[in-house]
């Protein structure tokens, strides 16, 4: 039996990347996965690869949200797992470059997209046959903690999220539903969202060096270390954790600088 045998996941941002490699997982642990997803095209080929369902989501989309949750609701009955994982950089915008096309739609992704996705998984898992019961995960990052100088708005949204998670979770558990939800706090992890960092043509080799230099396990984590961590929160082996951070990021904020 896998961990997650006989639940019910949507995986936000599920066409790529962590996303994608925590649908392989979960349907690897045996739960029925929705690739919830901007990119169709990407975003079917996960879903048929790894036998799961293909949905189009816009996460800054409410009436995306509607029909995604009546599509679960009318397929399974049921939502048990929510990996609230979809989530942009925003490029170059410092405080004295502010670009509020960039804020404000990053605010709508990263943010308002978590949010709603939280708001929809509540009321479905409240509903579930049984009782009320789920587990809810947010994907943060370290820069939650520690800001970018250079993308003001990303490192806004992100401390964001680790918060909105914790009033989550608070208000599920004091109004008894079962509802769990967690934050995932990555840092340098091997995926596309780099190259959606910088301009077109940027040479990501020094880039890429940098990264890999970062954490002082001396490389950049990779998308499956990420999707072990969503499986934890998932799965019936953390009923009493809620509220809670995973830092997933090869010590990289663990360390002090030191002397030279
Ligand atoms: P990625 O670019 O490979 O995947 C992001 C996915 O989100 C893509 O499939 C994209 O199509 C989807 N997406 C973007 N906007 C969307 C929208 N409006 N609606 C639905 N889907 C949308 O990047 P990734 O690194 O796997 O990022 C996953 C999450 O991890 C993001 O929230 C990101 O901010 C966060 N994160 C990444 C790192 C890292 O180093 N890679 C570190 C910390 C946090």
């Amino acid at each position: 039996m896998g961990r997650l045998a006989g639940k019910v996941a949507i995986v936000t941002g599920g066409a790529s990347g962590m996303g994608a490699a925590t649908v392989k997982r979960f349907r690897a642990e045996g739960a029925e996965v929705f690739v919830a997803d901007i990119q169709e095209d990407l975003g079917g080929e996960v879903a048929k690869e790894t036998g799961a369902t293909f949905a189009r989501l816009d996460v800054a989309s409410n009436e995306d949200w509607i029909s995604l949750a009546a599509q679960v609701e009318k397929r399974f009955g049921r939502l048990d797992v929510l990996f609230n994982n979809a989530g942009v950089v925003g490029g170059e915008n410092t405080v004295d470059r502010i670009d509020l096309a960039v804020w404000n739609r990053l605010i709508s992704i990263n943010q308002t997209g978590v949010l709603l996705g939280c708001h929809h998984a509540v009321k479905l898992m409240r509903r579930n046959p049984g009782g009320s019961c789920g587990s809810i995960i947010n994907t943060a990052s370290t820069v939650s903690y520690v800001a970018l100088s250079h993308d003001i708005a990303y490192s806004a949204t992100k401390a964001a999220v680790r918060n909105l998670t914790k009033s989550v979770a608070v208000w599920c558990a004091q109004a008894k539903t079962n509802i769990r939800c967690n934050s995932i706090h990555p840092g340098p992890i091997d995926t596309a969202i780099f190259s959606h960092a910088v301009p077109a043509g940027t040479d990501m080799a020094p880039i890429m060096k940098a990264l890999n230099a970062m954490a002082p396990v001396g490389r950049m984590g990779r998308p499956e270390e990420v999707a072990a961590a969503a499986v934890f929160f998932a799965s019936d082996e953390a009923p009493f954790v809620t509220g809670a951070e995973l830092v997933v990021d090869g010590g990289m904020i663990a360390v002090h600088p030191d002397l030279p």
